[in-house]
């Protein structure tokens, strides 16, 4: 997006606001079903946690995408959208039976990830179709070096614990349509994921009646210069070859599932926020925004580097800049980054802000959430208000106080 139209949205919305751009999601929605237009039966289901804006749910809706989900909420979500039963994959990762119940009730693909719950549903419910996250304990490990481990991850069932999963499956009778990995950041190149595929491969012929095989996500974006970024292209023609090799030596045309979140959204995204405070120490030049990572956690939580861009001075000259919150707790966005220099009052636009930014924000310090506006067909949408102050004290009870004695009283 130019830096003309971010301005005025911060303008016209006020600061701080999450601003997603359409085309962006769309292009990148193209990129990865061209990639695979050679595999007869793909499903794209958008990683609802990435960003769960209800019109964002309903712009994939329009794409054709199905929905990946974790919660029961988010299941409720995607119908609120729009989308049917039979679009949406729920995998959620140690929620209760009765939670999968309900999934289950709603009509939505459930996929399983341990070895208690598979049994519990096998044995409840053996007619309904049921999808197995795997853990293929595949790590990147350096560039291209593969190496095997993460044995510690509490999601998917292991691969080792194959045989317990047949004797679950031919005990209760259950239906096993899907086989399912998500190996999320550990994967970190196409080899690696290859690699992945053909354990889940292998782990496919153990079923004799698959609909689909799910390859998860975890592919890379850009967040700043030098960053990896999975060339999609590649992957797909690889991952297409052997795909349909494997069909063939199944005996059946199984459907390629992918969930991502990120590479659908995260470039789409920018982050608004004006600086209340130039502030000089002895060897640092801090810009404050009216944020915190009670809007924007990941820098802190995960060292992400998210680029920033003054947009209220774009050719400026370039200065050096530690770019932090306002919230009373260390909230750095940036160290010594250089930036167009900074005035108090000037907008900063983070890049990259699209995926697990805003549903990740929190109240903290009881601050509002921001507002989210799209930019769809050259305009700009309001999907979400900024929060007020009532919806600080929503669902607060306030106890009367007065009635110390009385109970002492007792
Ligand atoms: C979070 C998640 C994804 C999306 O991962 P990205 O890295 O955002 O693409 C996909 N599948 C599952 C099961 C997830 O939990």
């Amino acid at each position: 997006m130019n830096t003309k139209t971010l301005l005025q949205i911060a303008e016209d919305f006020g600061s701080p606001v999450y601003v997603y751009e359409s085309d962006k999601i769309i292009s990148q929605y193209k990129r990865l079903t061209a990639a695979f237009n050679k595999v007869k039966q793909v499903k794209i289901n958008y990683a609802v946690k990435a960003l769960s804006n209800i019109s964002v749910l309903k712009l994939m809706h329009t794409l054709g995408a199905g929905l990946d989900t974790v919660s029961i909420q988010e299941v409720k979500l995607g119908l609120s959208a729009g989308f049917s039963a039979d679009k949406i994959i729920y995998t959620p990762n140690g929620v209760s039976l009765e939670e999968i119940e309900i999934a289950a009730k709603l009509g939505v693909q459930i996929n399983i990830d341990n070895l208690s719950i598979l049994e519990q549903f096998g044995t409840k419910y053996p007619k309904i179709p049921v999808c197995i996250r795997i853990n293929p304990h595949v790590m990147a490990g350096g560039n291209t070096n593969i190496s095997v481990g993460h044995i510690d991850s509490k999601f998917g069932i292991s691969i080792h614990q194959i045989p317990h999963i047949l004797r679950i499956v031919e005990n209760t009778n259950m239906n096993i349509n899907g086989i399912h990995m998500h190996t999320g950041s550990d994967i970190l190149d196409i080899d690696v994921f290859l690699y992945a595929s053909e354990i889940l491969f292998e782990t496919a012929k153990h079923f004799k009646n698959l609909e689909f095989i799910d390859f998860g996500s975890g592919f890379k974006v850009p967040y700043k210069k030098g960053d990896i970024e999975t060339n999609i292209e590649e992957f797909g023609e690889k991952l297409t070859n052997r795909f349909n090799e494997f069909c063939k030596e199944y005996g059946k045309e199984l459907t390629l599932a992918f969930e991502p979140g990120k590479f659908l959204v995260s470039e789409a995204g920018y982050f608004l926020t004006k600086v209340n405070v130039v502030k000089q120490t002895t060897s640092t030049v801090f810009a404050q925004v009216d944020s915190g990572f009670n809007h924007l956690i990941r820098p802190m939580l995960y060292g992400s580097q998210h680029e920033i861009e003054n947009i209220s001075n774009p050719k400026g000259r370039e200065r050096f800049y530690s770019v932090v919150g306002y919230i009373c707790e260390t909230d750095t966005f940036a160290n010594n980054r250089r930036i167009s220099e900074i005035t108090e009052g000037d907008i900063l636009a983070f890049k990259n802000a699209g995926a697990y930014c805003f549903t990740m924000a929190s109240n903290y310090n009881s601050r509002y959430r921001p507002a989210e506006v799209l930019w769809h067909n050259n305009k700009a949408h309001l999907i979400r208000k900024r929060e007020t102050f009532d919806d600080i004290m929503r669902n607060q009870i306030e106890i009367d106080m007065s009635t110390k004695e009385k109970s002492n009283s007792k």
